[in-house]
């Protein structure tokens, strides 16, 4: 993958993100308060703005500048935590022009590994995590086992998916939602829907 291909990844979480606004905030009006879809693409559109000034930049220069121009637009708890995992991205990738299925991995964890420290968070919290620590499993299966990108990103999304469907199953005990308690049982977290929505949109662009 090229930073022209990375650019266009970024452009189509955008995108994504944009068209399901509605569907966020429905899930958000459920178990939080409501903004989860209007944060969301208030970062989408400081995305898509931020992409013409990346051009020319590396991978790790494109995943930082996306990370700080969603930490500086978008409000609520997921503006922190998406932002962090791009900017941790970005710190793995730092100078490469062109990424591995094993840089992109190391990447991804990375974010992983940066949301679960900026919100003190785990498994099985009904969050964001839900979607991603097992697409994050299903990457590093594929990528191990010699895929290619693409299917190991069509694994992560397909796994991200379920991980969120499960969190109907969970009661929330961090952010927002936690605040309902066993009330917070039979709905989705918002999320790990948009986390998921941003896996599928990678892997439908590769
Ligand atoms: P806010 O909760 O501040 O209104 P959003 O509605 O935009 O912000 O985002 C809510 C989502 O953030 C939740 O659905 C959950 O997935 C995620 N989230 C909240 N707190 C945490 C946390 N400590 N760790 C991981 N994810 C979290
Ligand atoms: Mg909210």
């Amino acid at each position: 993958m090229n930073t022209k291909n990375l650019l266009e990844i970024m452009k189509a979480i955008s995108e994504k993100i944009e068209e399901e606004k509605d569907t966020l905030t429905e899930l958000d009006n459920a178990i939080g308060d409501g903004d989860h879809g209007i944060n969301m693409a208030r970062g989408a559109k400081a995305v898509m703005e931020k992409i013409p000034l990346l051009i020319t930049k590396d991978s790790g220069a494109i995943f930082k500048g996306i990370g700080m121009a969603i930490v500086s637009s978008v409000g609520g708890a997921s503006g922190a935590l998406y932002g962090t995992a791009f900017m941790k991205a970005g710190d793995v990738l730092k100078g490469k022009m062109e990424l591995s299925p094993e840089d992109f991995l190391a990447a991804f964890s990375a974010s992983v590994t940066g949301i679960k420290t900026r919100g003190k968070s785990t498994i099985g919290e009904k969050t964001m995590l839900d979607a991603l620590c097992p697409a994050e499993r299903a990457m590093r299966e594929a990528i191990q086992a010699k895929k290619s990108l693409k299917d190991a990103l069509l694994a992560a999304a397909d796994e991200a998916e379920k991980g969120a469907e499960r969190t109907k199953d969970l009661i929330a005990t961090k952010g927002r939602a936690s605040y309902l308690g066993e009330r917070s049982l039979g709905h989705r977290d918002p999320g790990a829907v948009s986390s998921s929505f941003m896996l599928r949109a990678m892997a439908d662009t590769l």
